[in-house]
């Protein structure tokens, strides 16, 4: 027993003897020859063994040149970063006016109309955005008609026979006209061309549609804009304190589709500014 016993030891210490000679021996030539591959530089060896462990396998390196263009990618936002400071007050500039216009043409979803009516700078606004009190009642504004009557006798100096063939319009005629027009075309196509009630400006009493005596066929229609008496309007109005409150263009910020017809009084000062600068009311207002 003892004998076999002893030389079994003997014959695992001499085994692993060898195994350890045998690897060192091994591991010695693998670093000769990996020496002898990098001009026996030990530094570019070392480097060489470090890029071997964490290099990715040749299936990733296609894909490494993407990540390495992925930090590019990523430094390029730095850039703007440090130019934001002038780019973003611009951007907010552009965007304003559009977002608030998107707005313009879309209804608030409210419960009731307001207690009071809005007036800005002095001037009264009614726009969707801005609905007036089921009781405002004022009826048809005698500035108003005052300044359209003047405007009428200069026209007609230039033989143009002007007439206003609907100014003022209390709530519950703007409610039986809108719920007409949804009967008949629908709520989203009487929306563009009518206001629901409590949002006309008709019922501010200083809208004022204007057509010519005898030519009825352009009245509250977009070819009033092509004739003579509509050229002249929209030349002349702001002399008299009137303003073509919804341009053509500006649906996105008046809300409403452009009424060659339609005019609303705002006074001298505001509608001459407002043609001069050729903006809406909702522009020289600030909102
Ligand atoms: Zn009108």
């Amino acid at each position: 027993m003892k004998p076999t016993k002893k030389k079994t030891e003997f014959d695992k210490k001499f085994y692993i003897k060898w195994m350890v000679i045998a690897m060192t021996a091994i591991w010695a030539a693998i670093a000769a020859v990996w020496l002898s591959m990098h001009n026996w530089d030990t530094e570019e060896s070392m480097q060489a063994l470090a890029r071997a462990f964490t290099e990715q396998p040749a299936e990733t390196e296609q894909e490494a040149p993407a990540e390495e263009e992925a930090p590019v990618k990523d430094e390029q936002p730095a850039p703007e970063e440090t130019e934001q400071p002038e780019t973003q007050p611009e951007e907010p500039k552009e965007e304003a006016p559009e977002a608030t216009p998107k707005d313009a043409t879309v209804y608030p979803e409210i419960d009731q109309l307001p207690a009071e009516p809005t007036i800005v700078k002095g001037i009264l606004l009614a726009n969707k955005q801005h609905p007036l009190p089921e009781t405002y009642a004022p009826g048809e504004n005698a500035e108003a008609r005052a300044a359209f009557d003047s405007m009428a006798q200069a026209a007609a100096k230039d033989g143009l026979q002007l007439t206003a063939f609907s100014t003022y319009r209390a709530f519950d005629r703007q409610k039986q006209l809108y719920d007409g027009y949804v009967a008949k075309d629908g709520q989203a196509a009487a929306d563009r061309y009518s206001a629901r009630p409590g949002f006309s400006e008709h019922q501010t009493g200083l809208a004022f549609d204007i057509g010519e005596a005898g030519q009825e066929q352009h009245w509250a229609s977009a070819s009033f804009g092509d004739t003579a008496g509509g050229k002249w309007v929209k030349e002349n109005a702001h002399k008299y304190g009137f303003i073509l409150r919804y341009p053509e263009g500006k649906e996105q910020i008046t809300g409403y589709m452009h009424e060659s017809w339609h005019f609303r009084y705002v006074g001298k000062e505001a509608a001459t500014a407002i043609y001069q600068q050729n903006i809406t009311l909702e522009e020289y207002l600030g909102i």
